[in-house]
């Protein structure tokens, strides 16, 4: 959006102009799923569709109208406490709540959001909520904060805030996202490599527009298998065994903390090399990565559903789809497929096609840049 287009939302909605506006990506993970919250490996790219906030500082409470959920909400940021706010505005109060130990109280403000992310198709609209609103907040007291602390705050938000128990890549992803990378990030020290996507490759994102039913009660019951795992393995987190353990435990483990931990073991070796895979611009490894990928969710994390399925299934059937898989947590959502630039349109058309032929839903297919992270946009 442009700077202008926010600067005029905003005085129409408050009668002043914003002090400051930023803008936070959403992301699409391209391998290492689930890993996140068992200290391993993950690859997402922050994408160019996210969230743009304006705000100016007001004396009255804090002040939100959202142009996705047309609705306003309220709150005051020096006093909210976990469970003081709900619903969106949750997003937005967490990040004031949890900046107060490093920033001191957050000023209150009046501001719009904008946003041309999908919600709940597994790009992350909540994290780029947390990051823009870090960005805000910090802006305002004049603070710079690293994006690697910003990440972890916004997770702590998510956790204690709004009530969300995920792991940190989607906000290392939102915050730490690179212009024309992917991001490989070790979830256990945060450090990050750079994954330049070759120039011949699109990164598309198939949305089955099959609303996620993230049951957070599945999401949660992953993670206690996963815990269950480690101990039965005698390590801290799956990203400390391999499969020569799991093999040698598995008298001791019930058949479906097997089979959760099998994925897990798997999806870090996988991630890690599809690392390499796309350094060589390997497109049969690619493939065959997230292939794998995608049949270890379904079967052994069973995470995948019948619109999942079809849209990997379509992808791949569709031209110049050099690897497709479910991506984000599951149960719906999206899938990511790589696809030579050149026949972008054609697989758009194509994946659509055989998708809605086998589901009877119209998918969205949107070909992605990989941007740079959380920054801010403007400030007066
Ligand atoms: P995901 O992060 O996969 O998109 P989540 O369920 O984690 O899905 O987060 C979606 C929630 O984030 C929405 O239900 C809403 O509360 C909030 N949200 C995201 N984008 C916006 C927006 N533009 N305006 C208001 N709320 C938003
Ligand atoms: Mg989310």
């Amino acid at each position: 959006m442009e700077i202008s287009q926010l600067q005029c939302a905003h005085e129409e909605h408050y009668g002043v102009q914003p002090t400051v506006i930023a803008f936070a990506p959403g992301r699409i993970n391209l391998i290492g799923e689930h890993t996140d919250y068992n200290g391993g490996f993950v690859m997402p790219a922050a994408i160019d569709r996210g969230i743009w906030v304006t705000a100016s500082v007001t004396d009255g409470p804090t002040s939100l109208w959202s142009s996705i959920t047309g609705d306003g909400v309220t709150f005051d940021a020096r006093t909210v406490e976990p469970g003081s706010v709900d619903g969106w505005a949750s997003y937005a109060a967490g990040m004031a709540w949890v900046l107060r130990d490093p920033i001191g109280n957050c000023p209150n403000i009046v501001g719009t959001v904008h946003s041309n992310l999908p919600m709940g198709s597994g790009v992350s609209s909540s994290a780029a909520m947390e990051m823009v609103f870090g960005q805000i907040w910090a802006a305002l007291a004049d603070k710079k904060l690293d994006p690697k602390q910003l990440a972890i705050l916004g997770q702590k938000c998510e956790n204690k805030f709004v009530g969300v128990n995920c792991g940190v890549m989607d906000q290392m992803a939102s915050s730490c996202g690179r212009e024309g990378n992917a991001v490989f990030i070790d979830t256990r020290t945060l450090e990050i490599q750079l994954a330049p996507i070759p120039k011949d490759l699109s990164i598309v994102l198939c949305d089955t527009k099959k609303p996620r039913a993230l049951t957070d009660s599945a999401y949660n019951e992953r993670r206690s298998q996963c815990e269950a795992a480690s101990s039965v393995l005698g390590v801290k987190e799956l990203r400390d065994a391999n499969m020569e353990m799991l093999l040698d435990a598995k008298p001791n483990l019930d058949p479906i903390v097997f089979r959760r931990a099998r994925h897990v073991i798997t999806e870090n070796s996988r991630t890690l090399e599809f690392q390499i895979a796309l350094a060589n611009n390997d497109r049969e490894a690619m493939q065959a990565l997230l292939r794998g990928s995608h049949t270890s969710l379904r079967d052994d994390y069973e995470v995948s559903c019948f619109e999942l399925d079809a849209m990997a299934e379509a992808a791949l059937t569709s031209p110049g789809c050099v690897g497709a898989r479910m991506t984000g947590a599951g149960f719906g959502g999206a899938c990511v497929a790589l696809v030579e630039t050149q026949w972008v349109l054609e697989f758009g058309e194509s994946a659509s096609a055989a998708y809605k032929a086998k589901t009877d839903i119209d998918p969205e297919i949107i070909a992605c840049k990989p941007v740079k992270g959380a920054h801010i946009l403007w400030q007066a």
